[in-house]
């Protein structure tokens, strides 16, 4: 429904004008707004967010054992160092950014409880139109804005995906998804079964296992993980030296990010010695009789999908320990007991929970529109992954897989403050990206290229999101080593950036 539609069965109260108007107040929303205030103090901005306070992912997961599976160095933001372990629960990264929202006085701009459903760009008025509602009152309420910043994440907050699996009616215990865990849920000398090995069940099995009478981990393939020590040696060093805060995290996320760097080469050039290393990692922990071979060694080449370190391999901990055990097969179909897999084997549950995934969002479900002309984004194309052809004025923070989701997040932002000096100095209100004459020939691609990444989230929507080129401006490479080169070194005036 347009914003005309809605206004006739809604009455629609105008809040006013924003110079910015920032969608979502997760990581990457906060991190727009301090961007924004630091470089732009004059501008206006609100911040609107459906949840009920900050934290996007941290808040909405609540899962046992929630936590980071990259480092808090680099996932942290570059300009608030981390003060904690590497690994950090979503308790903890909450507690970060409140402390980053109230030292820069940015919770005075939030909007908690209000749900962006539409957004209409005017180029008569050169801006957008922007209606929202508020979920506490049941008002309808209208901004306008010259910027639209979308931080509003990649996956549909209110409910997790689950397959259908035949007989699920017949289970007699509850099903539940990690993304919407019952908080009463007593798990306590049960068992339980966890479908999925991604990172979410590499978490919640550790995390349960020792209240739990077992629990059994069902993948229908291997996924690889990296254990290690929660602890960075380098950052204890430098602390134990009294070195500030501020060097430490940026030493310690220099030191992170040449590392990761160096395995995200050897990914490409030498997977097989990656790979012998990584399932090397996994047999320090494990019994020496334990499957290996069936169980953790992936069919893909490491880094085609995310790589989740395990604190002091805690999953294989408690494998080793007998609370937990992971199982390689395929599901039949579920049964009054539990499940019934494809090897004829019948697994008995008390609970069964689908760590299955996420359902990739486009835009946080808002409807856009262009002039009056609804906008799929599956029809545009994306500029350098974060603003859209024919999209005036609104960038998107989509952030990397293989590296931490804010590296991009913190590189997205000075690129639009970056654009934003460049149109005050050319006294520009409108920027649009555009094909030029020289990209008609281009070759257009999936947003990301699935043998580069290729979760299932991600393939199973790839029908709907924005698509890249096969040349600059218009790729989207998830390479944070190439983008933290390129983007603050990139032309304003390379023909695709149009201002008016
Ligand atoms: C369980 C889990 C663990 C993860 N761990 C890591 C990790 O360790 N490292 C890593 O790099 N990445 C990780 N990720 C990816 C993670 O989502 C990102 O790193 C990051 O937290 C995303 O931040 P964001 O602010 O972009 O989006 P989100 O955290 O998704 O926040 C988006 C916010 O926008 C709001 N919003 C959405 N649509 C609307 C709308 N229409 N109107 C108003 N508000 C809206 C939502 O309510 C939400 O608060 C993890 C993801 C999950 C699910």
């Amino acid at each position: 429904m347009n914003i005309a539609a809605l206004s006739e069965q809604h009455s629609v109260q105008d809040v006013g004008y924003f110079d910015v108007l920032i969608v979502g107040a997760g990581i990457s929303g906060v991190d727009a707004a301090y961007h924004l205030q630091q470089n732009f103090p004059e501008r206006t901005f609100t911040l609107l967010d459906t949840l009920e306070s900050f934290g996007g992912t941290w808040l909405t997961h609540k899962y046992p054992g929630i936590r980071s599976d990259s480092d808090l160095f680099t996932f942290g933001y570059k300009w608030k160092p981390w003060m904690g372990a590497p690994i950090a629960t979503a308790e903890e990264i909450l507690k970060y950014m409140n402390e980053a929202i109230e030292e820069n006085q940015i919770d005075e701009h939030i909007r908690y409880r209000h749900k962006v459903l539409n957004a209409e760009w005017s180029s008569e008025e050169k801006q957008w139109t922007v209606v929202a509602e508020n979920l506490e009152s049941g008002e309808f309420l209208k901004f306008t804005c010259n910027f639209l910043w979308m931080c509003q994440g990649y996956y549909h907050h209110a409910e997790g995906y689950t397959p259908e699996w035949e007989g699920m009616a017949d289970f007699r215990g509850p099903i539940v998804h990690p993304q919407t865990w019952p908080e009463d849920l007593d798990y306590k000398g049960k068992k339980v079964l966890v479908i999925g090995s991604g990172a979410t069940a590499a978490t919640l099995v550790p995390a349960m296992a020792a209240d739990c009478e077992h629990i059994t981990m069902i993948q229908r393939s291997p996924t690889y993980f990296a254990p290690g020590l929660n602890r960075n040696e380098l950052a204890d060093t430098l602390r134990e030296l009294d070195v500030p805060d501020e060097w430490t995290h940026e030493i310690v996320r220099r030191k992170i990010l040449h590392d990761q760097e160096e395995i995200t080469r050897r990914s490409f050039e030498e997977p097989e010695g990656l790979k012998a290393e990584l399932i090397a990692g996994a047999r320090e922990y494990l019994p020496e009789d334990f499957d290996i071979e069936t169980h953790f060694t992936p069919k893909y080449r490491p880094w085609q999908q995310r790589l989740a370190f395990i604190p002091d391999g805690d999953l294989f901990q408690g494998i080793a320990a007998g609370k937990a055990s992971v199982v390689t097969d395929q599901i039949d179909r579920f049964t009054e007991k539990g499940i019934l897999l494809k090897s004829g084997t019948e697994l008995d549950a008390d609970i069964i929970v689908t760590a299955t995934g996420f359902n990739l969002c486009v835009l946080g479900d808002v409807d856009f529109a262009v002039d009056g002309a609804p906008v799929n984004f599956a029809d545009s194309v994306g500029y350098r992954g974060f603003m859209f052809s024919g999209v005036p004025n609104m960038a998107w923070v989509f952030g990397y897989f293989r590296a931490s989701w804010t590296l991009r997040a913190d590189l997205i932002s000075d690129y639009v403050c970056r654009i934003f000096q460049h149109m005050q100095d050319l006294g520009a209100t409108v920027v649009t990206p555009e094909l030029r004459p020289e990209d008609s020939n281009m070759q257009i691609r999936d947003w990301v290229d699935p043998d580069n990444f290729n979760p299932g989230y991600l393939t199973r929507s790839m029908h709907l999101m924005p698509k890249q080129g096969d040349h600059e401006p218009w790729v989207f490479t998830q390479d944070y080593w190439r983008e933290k080169d390129e983007f603050p070194a990139a032309s304003l005036e390379d023909g695709a950036l149009k201002y008016t």
